[in-house]
């Protein structure tokens, strides 16, 4: 067995007598696999079972319907969620996401790997998340806007900047950030911008949020790359998923690493791929004005698979959940698979890539730069005094450079994997509050 206990099932029974091909199916529910990160960590940790079991499930969490007034006068009830996974170090914090196929058990697990983030960065707060199971890209202006303001209304209650505060995930953004805070301010009749983070900067957003969660991720590439005898400047790389992390990883990577090479870039319809190099802040106004990768002049059509067998020396997964699985571990190539996205890689691919020699900077370590500079805007909006944008990236490159040297210690003294190995940091750190408090 390797490092998870394996949750294969069969997925047909076999018959007495019969000899039958059993078809072996993947753990792909993102709960039933955070549950199983978990594990493996607590049994390593000799955690108790009462501590266990509380970082197995959440401490509370709220369903909500949102009638909407849609633009064609019908009212359309939208479904949504807001996870409070585990606030035993500090008020709830974690993103918003706006998807046609939210489930109430990505959300758990989101709102789970928030709680292990914000541990590992060692910011005083939990972990939560929230999501609206609704198609944005078919909404227009005035839909969200009242979806958005809508969620607040339900959810309002539970949310504050010593309860539970939210910010941007998948297809939401700091637009819908500022409705967000402006409804609840009405409702409470009071100015309170830090309950919700990645505002517009006019309306109390901190400076360095917008691209925090790529610049975060690559100061943890260059201090692996370091580790690994890499030349930073001599590197290759590929993004997987153009949405918001990954369009400043793409831009970013020369300015913190000096000179790399972008060759592949892929969004939710394919990707493109030129081996002598595109330039990044091109490729970012062609998909701004063109909605795609897809046609970057210059550039060959590849599909999202093949981007992510690519040889490269960093592979940037920037898209969802489960997209480096058993199936094609073994042809992952990249030297460094940094997870900007939140759980892209499963279990069995994690052991797969580990014995592979991929060097894995695991999601809540790699993508926390978003979160941490989060808990800046939160210090800034109860101050009402605002830093300037060197001070947020000093202190953000400071978080995360400590951070990855926490996990890569505990990878290199335990003998786990990087994502073991955060677990092991993230999970004794808020195992230690619940018992300090006197919670288990
Ligand atoms: N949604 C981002 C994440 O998954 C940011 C969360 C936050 O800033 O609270 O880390």
């Amino acid at each position: 067995m390797g490092l998870y206990p394996t949750l294969n099932k069969p997925a047909t029974k076999p018959l007495a007598g019969i000899r039958m091909e059993v078809i072996m199916t993947e753990q792909l529910n993102p709960f039933k696999i955070a549950q199983q990160q978990l594990d493996e960590a607590a049994k390593l940790l000799g955690l108790d079972s009462g501590t266990h079991a509380m970082l197995r499930e959440p401490i509370r969490e709220l369903h909500i319907s949102i009638p909407v007034r849609m633009d064609n006068g019908q009212v359309k009830v939208f479904k949504g969620f807001r996870v409070q996974y585990n606030d035993a170090r500090g008020p709830c914090k974690g993103g918003i996401r706006f998807h046609p196929e939210e489930t109430i058990d990505t959300v758990r697990a989101l709102g789970a790997w928030m709680t292990w983030k914000t541990a590992v960065v060692d910011i005083p707060l939990g972990g939560g998340k929230g999501g609206i199971i609704c198609n944005p890209k078919e909404m227009s202006a005035g839909e969200l806007e009242r979806l958005s303001r809508g969620y607040i209304r339900q959810v309002g209650r539970i949310l504050g900047i010593d309860k539970d505060c939210p910010a941007p995930d998948v297809y939401t953004t700091p637009q819908i950030m500022a409705w967000m805070m402006d409804e609840f301010n009405w409702i409470n009749t009071r100015f309170e911008p830090g309950m919700i983070t990645g505002k517009p900067v006019a309306i109390g957003g901190s400076l360095g949020r917008n691209d925090a969660t790529a610049r975060g991720g690559i100061y943890t590439v260059r201090e692996a790359a370091k580790l690994l005898g890499i030349d930073p400047s001599k590197t290759t790389y590929a993004i997987q998923g153009f949405g918001n992390a990954g369009q400043y990883a793409a831009t970013l990577m020369k300015e913190v690493l000096g000179s790399s090479k972008l060759i592949a870039a892929s969004d939710s319809r394919s990707g493109i791929y030129n081996e002598n190099g595109i330039d990044p802040h091109q490729l970012v106004k062609f998909k701004l004005e063109t909605g795609k990768v897809e046609g970057f002049p210059g550039s060959k059509t590849i599909t999202n698979e093949e981007l992510l067998e690519l040889k490269v020396d960093i592979l940037f997964p920037s898209a969802l959940e489960n997209v480096i699985t058993a199936k094609n571990a073994g042809k992952i190539r990249a030297k460094i698979s940094a997870e900007l996205a939140n759980g892209p890689t499963t279990p069995e691919a994690d052991e797969i890539l580990y014995k592979n020699g991929v060097f894995v900077i695991p999601d809540f370590l790699c993508n926390a730069g978003g979160v941490t500079v989060s808990y800046f805007e939160m210090v800034q909006n109860s101050y009402n005094h605002y830093w300037e944008l060197d001070e947020v990236q000093k202190k953000l490159d400071a978080k995360m450079t400590k951070a990855f040297h926490d996990v890569y210690n505990m990878h290199k003294n335990r003998k786990v994997n990087m994502r073991v190995a955060a677990y092991l940091v993230a999970v004794q750190r808020v195992a230690e509050v619940m018992k300090l408090r006197g919670w288990v």
